[in-house]
Protein backbone atom coordinates (compact mmCIF):
# COMPACT_ATOMS: atom_id res chain seq x y z
CA UNK A 1 0.00 0.00 0.00
CA UNK A 2 1.14 3.08 -1.38
CA UNK A 3 0.75 6.68 0.87
CA UNK A 4 0.81 9.98 -0.11
CA UNK A 5 0.82 13.74 1.39
CA UNK A 6 -0.20 16.60 -0.46
CA UNK A 7 1.26 19.31 1.96
CA UNK A 8 0.25 22.84 1.37
CA UNK A 9 0.56 25.86 3.09
CA UNK A 10 -3.12 25.62 4.54
CA UNK A 11 -4.26 22.60 4.22
CA UNK A 12 -2.48 18.50 3.94
CA UNK A 13 -4.32 16.07 1.65
CA UNK A 14 -3.40 12.64 2.85
CA UNK A 15 -4.12 9.52 0.99
CA UNK A 16 -3.35 5.57 0.63
CA UNK A 17 -3.44 3.60 -2.47
CA UNK A 18 -3.06 0.30 -4.66
CA UNK A 19 -0.17 0.04 -6.77
CA UNK A 20 -2.45 1.33 -10.20
CA UNK A 21 -2.72 4.80 -7.85
CA UNK A 22 -6.45 4.48 -6.83
CA UNK A 23 -6.87 5.52 -3.54
CA UNK A 24 -8.21 3.41 -1.13
CA UNK A 25 -8.97 6.14 2.03
CA UNK A 26 -8.26 10.11 1.69
CA UNK A 27 -8.36 13.20 4.77
CA UNK A 28 -7.76 16.23 4.55
CA UNK A 29 -5.82 17.98 7.80
CA UNK A 30 -5.38 21.61 8.26
CA UNK A 31 -1.69 22.61 8.14
CA UNK A 32 -0.88 23.98 11.60
CA UNK A 33 2.21 23.53 13.78
CA UNK A 34 4.16 20.51 12.69
CA UNK A 35 3.86 18.63 16.06
CA UNK A 36 0.08 18.62 15.55
CA UNK A 37 -0.42 18.37 11.82
CA UNK A 38 2.34 15.64 11.56
CA UNK A 39 0.58 13.94 14.50
CA UNK A 40 -2.67 13.73 12.52
CA UNK A 41 -0.81 12.36 9.75
CA UNK A 42 0.71 9.75 11.60
CA UNK A 43 -2.59 8.68 12.83
CA UNK A 44 -4.24 8.64 9.43
CA UNK A 45 -1.76 6.35 7.82
CA UNK A 46 -1.96 4.07 11.20
CA UNK A 47 -5.72 3.99 10.87
CA UNK A 48 -5.51 3.16 7.00
CA UNK A 49 -2.93 0.17 8.21
CA UNK A 50 -5.21 -1.28 10.86
CA UNK A 51 -7.87 -0.82 8.52
CA UNK A 52 -6.90 -2.30 5.83
CA UNK A 53 -4.66 -5.24 7.13
CA UNK A 54 -1.74 -4.21 4.79
CA UNK A 55 1.10 -1.39 5.67
CA UNK A 56 2.85 1.06 4.13
CA UNK A 57 5.68 0.22 1.20
CA UNK A 58 6.66 3.61 0.23
CA UNK A 59 5.54 7.50 1.33
CA UNK A 60 5.56 10.41 -0.88
CA UNK A 61 5.25 14.07 -0.42
CA UNK A 62 4.37 16.74 -2.89
CA UNK A 63 5.19 19.68 -0.57
CA UNK A 64 4.89 23.57 -0.88
CA UNK A 65 8.25 24.88 -1.32
CA UNK A 66 11.06 25.77 -1.20
CA UNK A 67 11.88 21.80 0.03
CA UNK A 68 15.25 19.80 -0.54
CA UNK A 69 14.84 17.55 -3.52
CA UNK A 70 18.24 16.32 -4.02
CA UNK A 71 18.24 13.44 -2.33
CA UNK A 72 22.09 13.57 -2.10
CA UNK A 73 22.04 16.58 -0.37
CA UNK A 74 21.78 16.48 3.38
CA UNK A 75 19.00 18.90 3.12
CA UNK A 76 16.70 16.44 1.14
CA UNK A 77 13.01 16.67 2.29
CA UNK A 78 14.09 19.71 4.45
CA UNK A 79 11.32 22.45 4.28
CA UNK A 80 14.27 25.40 3.03
CA UNK A 81 12.90 29.46 3.53
CA UNK A 82 9.47 29.33 3.61
CA UNK A 83 7.46 32.64 5.15
CA UNK A 84 5.82 29.67 7.25
CA UNK A 85 8.65 30.47 9.48
CA UNK A 86 7.41 27.26 11.83
CA UNK A 87 7.98 24.87 9.03
CA UNK A 88 11.42 25.77 8.24
CA UNK A 89 13.77 22.68 9.01
CA UNK A 90 10.97 20.61 9.06
CA UNK A 91 11.69 17.05 7.85
CA UNK A 92 9.34 15.08 6.20
CA UNK A 93 12.04 12.10 6.53
CA UNK A 94 12.54 12.58 9.93
CA UNK A 95 8.97 13.19 10.86
CA UNK A 96 8.03 10.27 8.93
CA UNK A 97 10.81 7.63 10.07
CA UNK A 98 8.40 5.92 12.39
CA UNK A 99 6.95 4.05 9.60
CA UNK A 100 10.50 2.34 8.75
CA UNK A 101 9.97 3.06 4.87
CA UNK A 102 11.55 4.91 2.13
CA UNK A 103 10.15 9.01 2.00
CA UNK A 104 10.27 10.61 -1.01
CA UNK A 105 9.85 14.33 -1.59
CA UNK A 106 9.01 16.49 -3.90
CA UNK A 107 7.67 19.69 -5.13
CA UNK A 108 3.72 20.38 -5.30
CA UNK A 109 3.76 21.12 -8.97
CA UNK A 110 6.06 18.34 -9.76
CA UNK A 111 4.02 15.90 -8.21
CA UNK A 112 0.97 17.31 -10.17
CA UNK A 113 3.77 16.89 -13.26
CA UNK A 114 3.98 12.80 -12.57
CA UNK A 115 0.88 12.46 -11.87
CA UNK A 116 -0.91 14.29 -15.42
CA UNK A 117 2.04 12.76 -17.74
CA UNK A 118 1.13 9.43 -16.21
CA UNK A 119 -2.73 9.69 -16.70
CA UNK A 120 -3.25 12.55 -19.68
CA UNK A 121 0.08 12.24 -22.06
CA UNK A 122 -0.59 10.06 -24.89
CA UNK A 123 2.57 7.96 -25.01
CA UNK A 124 4.78 7.06 -21.85
CA UNK A 125 7.57 8.77 -23.91
CA UNK A 126 6.21 11.99 -23.94
CA UNK A 127 7.25 15.18 -22.30
CA UNK A 128 4.91 16.78 -20.14
CA UNK A 129 4.81 20.15 -18.48
CA UNK A 130 2.90 21.00 -15.77
CA UNK A 131 2.30 24.91 -14.87
CA UNK A 132 -0.02 26.04 -11.37
CA UNK A 133 -1.02 29.74 -11.31
CA UNK A 134 -2.10 30.73 -8.00
CA UNK A 135 -0.78 31.78 -5.02
CA UNK A 136 2.66 31.25 -6.87
CA UNK A 137 3.57 30.42 -10.66
CA UNK A 138 5.30 27.36 -10.69
CA UNK A 139 6.57 24.70 -13.70
CA UNK A 140 7.28 20.65 -13.22
CA UNK A 141 8.20 18.85 -16.52
CA UNK A 142 8.28 15.11 -16.61
CA UNK A 143 9.88 13.36 -19.61
CA UNK A 144 9.50 9.99 -19.92
CA UNK A 145 8.52 9.08 -16.50
CA UNK A 146 11.13 11.46 -14.64
CA UNK A 147 11.11 14.63 -13.48
CA UNK A 148 13.56 17.03 -14.82
CA UNK A 149 15.89 19.05 -12.29
CA UNK A 150 19.33 20.64 -11.66
CA UNK A 151 21.28 21.33 -8.63
CA UNK A 152 17.08 22.18 -7.33
CA UNK A 153 13.62 22.27 -9.05
CA UNK A 154 13.17 24.56 -11.77
CA UNK A 155 11.97 28.39 -10.31
CA UNK A 156 10.53 29.20 -13.96
CA UNK A 157 8.03 30.86 -12.44
CA UNK A 158 10.05 34.03 -11.92
CA UNK A 159 11.27 34.44 -15.46
CA UNK A 160 11.32 37.75 -16.79
CA UNK A 161 8.58 38.56 -19.21
CA UNK A 162 8.23 41.13 -21.81
CA UNK A 163 5.71 43.71 -20.76
CA UNK A 164 2.39 43.33 -21.55
CA UNK A 165 0.95 46.59 -23.42
CA UNK A 166 -0.87 49.10 -21.21
CA UNK A 167 0.45 47.01 -17.77
CA UNK A 168 2.14 49.46 -15.55
CA UNK A 169 2.28 47.73 -12.25
CA UNK A 170 5.36 47.45 -10.56
CA UNK A 171 5.03 43.68 -9.47
CA UNK A 172 5.14 42.18 -5.95
CA UNK A 173 7.82 39.35 -6.18
CA UNK A 174 10.23 40.15 -2.96
CA UNK A 175 12.50 38.51 -4.82
CA UNK A 176 12.65 40.23 -8.70
CA UNK A 177 9.77 42.55 -8.77
CA UNK A 178 8.15 42.22 -11.98
CA UNK A 179 9.07 38.66 -12.89
CA UNK A 180 5.87 36.23 -13.86
CA UNK A 181 5.07 35.81 -10.84
CA UNK A 182 5.49 38.85 -9.68
CA UNK A 183 3.08 40.56 -12.49
CA UNK A 184 0.69 37.42 -13.12
CA UNK A 185 0.15 35.19 -10.09
CA UNK A 186 -3.30 35.43 -7.95
CA UNK A 187 -1.94 37.77 -5.70
CA UNK A 188 -0.53 40.05 -8.17
CA UNK A 189 -3.86 40.30 -10.25
CA UNK A 190 -5.51 41.20 -6.41
CA UNK A 191 -3.00 44.32 -5.09
CA UNK A 192 -3.03 45.28 -9.62
CA UNK A 193 -7.31 44.99 -9.87
CA UNK A 194 -8.71 44.39 -6.40
CA UNK A 195 -10.39 41.48 -7.64
CA UNK A 196 -9.62 37.58 -8.41
CA UNK A 197 -10.12 37.44 -12.28
CA UNK A 198 -13.00 34.65 -12.30
CA UNK A 199 -15.16 37.86 -10.68
CA UNK A 200 -13.59 40.76 -13.53
CA UNK A 201 -16.23 41.37 -16.15
CA UNK A 202 -14.90 39.38 -19.14
CA UNK A 203 -14.14 42.41 -21.27
CA UNK A 204 -11.92 43.59 -18.34
CA UNK A 205 -8.46 44.42 -19.59
CA UNK A 206 -7.05 42.19 -16.60
CA UNK A 207 -7.83 39.10 -18.78
CA UNK A 208 -5.57 39.95 -22.12
CA UNK A 209 -3.03 41.15 -19.87
CA UNK A 210 -3.19 37.72 -17.80
CA UNK A 211 -3.15 35.86 -20.90
CA UNK A 212 -0.34 37.76 -22.46
CA UNK A 213 1.80 36.89 -19.81
CA UNK A 214 1.01 32.90 -19.70
CA UNK A 215 1.50 32.83 -23.65
CA UNK A 216 4.98 34.45 -22.87
CA UNK A 217 5.24 31.41 -20.41
CA UNK A 218 4.14 28.89 -22.97
CA UNK A 219 6.43 29.80 -25.53
CA UNK A 220 9.32 29.57 -22.90
CA UNK A 221 8.50 26.92 -22.16
CA UNK A 222 8.03 25.48 -25.61
CA UNK A 223 11.72 26.53 -27.06
CA UNK A 224 13.01 25.63 -23.92
CA UNK A 225 11.58 21.73 -23.38
CA UNK A 226 9.60 20.72 -26.63
CA UNK A 227 6.94 19.28 -24.59
CA UNK A 228 3.91 17.68 -26.49
CA UNK A 229 1.44 19.14 -24.12
CA UNK A 230 1.77 21.97 -21.77
CA UNK A 231 -1.13 21.00 -18.69
CA UNK A 232 -1.95 24.84 -17.04
CA UNK A 233 -3.63 24.25 -13.58
CA UNK A 234 -3.99 25.94 -10.43
CA UNK A 235 -6.90 28.41 -8.95
CA UNK A 236 -6.39 31.50 -11.49
CA UNK A 237 -6.96 28.76 -14.24
CA UNK A 238 -10.63 28.51 -13.47
CA UNK A 239 -11.08 31.86 -15.22
CA UNK A 240 -13.51 32.27 -17.60
CA UNK A 241 -12.20 32.05 -21.31
CA UNK A 242 -8.85 32.47 -20.20
CA UNK A 243 -7.11 29.06 -21.79
CA UNK A 244 -8.75 30.25 -24.94
CA UNK A 245 -6.93 33.35 -24.74
CA UNK A 246 -3.92 31.77 -23.95
CA UNK A 247 -3.93 29.40 -26.56
CA UNK A 248 -4.60 32.65 -29.12
CA UNK A 249 -1.77 34.22 -28.00
CA UNK A 250 0.90 31.76 -27.63
CA UNK A 251 0.05 30.53 -31.25
CA UNK A 252 1.22 34.42 -32.24
CA UNK A 253 4.33 34.09 -29.90
CA UNK A 254 5.21 30.83 -31.58
CA UNK A 255 4.60 32.16 -34.42
CA UNK A 256 5.14 28.70 -36.63
CA UNK A 257 8.64 28.91 -36.01
CA UNK A 258 8.29 24.99 -34.42
CA UNK A 259 6.90 22.64 -36.02
CA UNK A 260 5.28 19.38 -34.17
CA UNK A 261 2.00 17.35 -34.59
CA UNK A 262 1.23 18.51 -30.91
CA UNK A 263 0.59 22.43 -31.99
CA UNK A 264 -1.96 21.47 -34.68
CA UNK A 265 -5.22 22.69 -34.25
CA UNK A 266 -4.71 26.09 -32.97
CA UNK A 267 -2.93 24.39 -29.74
CA UNK A 268 -6.31 22.64 -28.60
CA UNK A 269 -4.27 19.30 -27.81
CA UNK A 270 -1.14 21.43 -26.83
CA UNK A 271 -2.38 23.49 -24.26
CA UNK A 272 -5.02 22.01 -22.01
CA UNK A 273 -6.54 22.16 -18.19
CA UNK A 274 -5.32 18.96 -15.51
CA UNK A 275 -6.96 15.77 -16.89
CA UNK A 276 -7.12 15.18 -12.85
CA UNK A 277 -8.54 18.12 -12.26
CA UNK A 278 -7.75 19.41 -8.35
CA UNK A 279 -6.53 15.65 -7.60
CA UNK A 280 -3.40 15.70 -9.51
CA UNK A 281 -1.04 16.75 -6.69
CA UNK A 282 -2.24 14.06 -4.52
CA UNK A 283 -1.88 11.32 -7.16
CA UNK A 284 1.55 12.78 -8.17
CA UNK A 285 2.15 12.30 -4.16
CA UNK A 286 1.18 8.63 -4.31
CA UNK A 287 3.12 8.53 -7.71
CA UNK A 288 6.10 9.36 -6.18
CA UNK A 289 5.87 6.59 -3.41
CA UNK A 290 5.15 3.94 -6.24
CA UNK A 291 8.41 5.68 -7.85
CA UNK A 292 10.25 4.51 -5.05
CA UNK A 293 8.52 1.67 -4.54
CA UNK A 294 9.80 0.20 -7.84
CA UNK A 295 13.13 0.79 -6.81
CA UNK A 296 13.53 3.93 -9.39
ZN1 LIG B 1 10.34 36.40 -8.73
Amino acid sequence: MLGGIEAGGTKCVVAVADDDLSIIAQATIPTTAPVETFASILSFFEQAQNDHGSGLTAIGVASFGPVGVDPASSSYGEILETPKLAWRGVSYQDRLSHFGVPVVVDTDVNGAALAEQIFAATEVSDTLAYVTVGTGIGVGVVQAGKLLSGFSHFEMGHILPRRAEGDTFEGLCPSHDDCLEGLASGPAIKARWGQSLSDLSADHPAHDIEADYLAQLVHSITLMHAPHKIVLGGGVMKAEGLIERIRAKAERYLAGYMKHAALDTGLQNYITKPKLGDKSGIIGALALARASDAGE
